[in-house]
């Protein structure tokens, strides 16, 4: 037993940061994927047939692909999102 937050890396391949196991991937990663996406994992995993259930596996991938398809650069996720969020890197 670890009372330390285990930690794991984004499941975007090209993405190396590293995460709590509860999460899928990073927070700026994560927001590029759909929200019916996003939604869907969430659904999927508290159905408690987590990892194991096709449906979510399914969904993760796809979420990976729709997250990978657009790094988070610090150009881009500014010019739209803006507003919202407010972070400097
Ligand atoms: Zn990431």
């Amino acid at each position: 037993m670890t009372a330390a937050a285990e930690t794991h890396k984004c499941t975007v391949p090209a993405c190396t940061r590293q995460i709590p196991v509860h999460r899928l991937m990073c927070r700026p990663h994560w927001y590029q994927v759909p929200k019916p996406l996003r939604d869907l994992i969430w659904a999927t995993w508290r159905s408690g047939a987590g990892v194991f259930d096709p449906q979510y596996r399914d969904a993760v991938r796809r979420a990976i692909a729709a997250a990978g398809a657009r790094p988070p650069g610090k150009r881009g996720l500014g010019a739209r999102t803006a507003g919202r969020r407010r972070h400097r890197a």
